[in-house]
């Protein structure tokens, strides 16, 4: 697993707060992926499977097996619990988990949860684009989102070349997945995070054949967060509120059905709030 987001060199890519690179890896013979019941608030968690399934559950009720080419979007907002664990017999794992700061007017929302099996997916010459999140050219994604935002899949089954049309209002990030690629000149690996400010309107890349890579990109997020262990706030007084109602066992973060781990939270990480 590598953390893309955040780094010491970059916080954000628009509200795009956090971006774990899973596996791929093999679980066969293995017990799999197991994370036990904890909370978010205020952020989507926002789930892009390439290999493998994962089973969702939250305490809204979920209970949802994702697949390769689908996406799950939670959303956070008051409070939400969840678990994620592979299923029996796992074999390989290959995801992108992203979380998605919500801004201020919609931090505090009604918690929501939502699968996407069916995604915006074309191709131009050996690449085949799946539209994440967001809009480009004539394609929409359905996710629902709360700020300008885009997440794309782009994978080339032999060598390709292509500029491809950026916002230039938007900054980017680009992480190889899989492969090897060119961008604007530089090579990259799946060791690297290209990250581009806002003013460009196209990017040329050279992808080796068999490469995958991930663009996600946003406008600038107009206000500072917070982060600490599994919550995002725009202060530190929210972020210490929920950790509280977290450990007192608070109605405002319920049981996930069927679940009996609950994840303990690490001190937070401010002294006096
Ligand atoms: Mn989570």
């Amino acid at each position: 697993m590598r953390r893309a987001l955040p780094t010491r060199e970059r916080r954000m890519i628009g509200a795009w707060c956090f971006l774990d690179h899973i596996g791929p890896v093999d679980f066969s013979g293995r017990d799999g992926m197991h994370v036990g019941a904890h909370p978010h608030i205020a952020l989507q968690t926002f789930t892009w499977l390439i290999e493998g399934e994962i089973l969702h559950r939250d305490s809204l009720g979920s209970d949802q097996l994702i697949r390769p080419g689908q996406v799950n979007l939670m959303t956070a907002g008051h409070g939400i619990v969840h678990t994620e664990d592979s299923p029996p017999g796992a074999g390989r794992l290959h995801a992108a988990q992203l979380w998605i700061a919500l801004p201020a007017e919609a931090a505090d929302c009604a918690p929501a949860f939502a699968h996407h099996p069916d995604l915006p997916r074309w191709t131009e010459g050996a690449c085949t684009f799946t539209l994440l999140a967001g809009r480009h050219g004539p394609h929409q994604s359905p996710a629902r989102l709360y700020s300008p935002l885009i997440g794309l899949d782009i994978h080339s089954t032999d060598a390709s070349r292509l500029t491809l049309p950026l916002d230039p209002a938007f900054e980017y990030g680009i992480l190889p997945l899989e492969g090897r690629a060119t961008l604007a000149g530089e090579d990259f690996d799946g060791s690297a995070f290209a990250c581009l400010d806002p003013g460009r309107d196209s990017i040329d890349l050279t992808l080796a054949p068999d490469t995958r890579l991930l663009l996600i990109g946003g406008e600038p997020f107009a206000t500072p967060i917070q982060m600490a262990w599994n919550f995002v706030g725009h202060s530190r007084e929210a972020i210490a509120t929920a950790q509280r109602a977290w450990e007192a066992g608070d109605p405002r973060f319920g049981p996930v059905p069927g679940s009996t781990r609950r994840l303990t939270a690490p001190p937070l990480p401010w002294a006096g709030v």
